[in-house]
């Protein structure tokens, strides 16, 4: 499944609330898989708990400007868990708890990969030549 394409602008309360932590920035994309825009939220990460398990806050929205109504929340992570026998490996969904779509394993993210994959092939920041 392919994210979810949506962004959207945070409102000034939610950049400032950001700003204690690390570097605002006024967009939010959304986190989940594809969905429903008409029944299910859009949502994005925003703030971390205070603990690693605590929950986080969500930056919730629906509907286009200038319809959009948005809400951000306190929501605790997911609680589902992928086991891989073969080799032990465990991940997290690193999503919240109740949200829509698939778990955050079964999402890809083709922008993502596609700024992971040229950070990793020799777009050096120290600016040295490409093979
Ligand atoms: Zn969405
Ligand atoms: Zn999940």
């Amino acid at each position: 499944m392919l994210q979810c394409t949506a962004v959207t602008a945070l409102p000034p309360e939610e950049v400032q609330r950001l700003r204690a932590s690390e570097e605002p920035e006024p967009y939010v994309l959304c986190e989940l898989g594809a969905h429903d825009g008409q029944d299910t939220e859009h949502a994005a990460y925003l703030v971390p708990g205070r603990t690693p398990e605590s929950p986080a806050v969500w930056f919730f929205w629906a509907g286009g400007e200038p319809e959009r109504v948005h809400r951000s929340a306190y929501v605790p992570w997911c609680p589902a868990i992928l086991r891989q026998v073969d080799t032990g490996v465990v991940r997290r969904c690193n999503l919240f708890d109740r949200h829509g779509a698939a778990h955050s394993w079964d999402v890809a993210d083709p922008l993502g990969d596609l700024v992971a994959g040229r950070i990793a092939f020799g777009d050096s920041p120290k600016g040295d030549p490409c093979p």
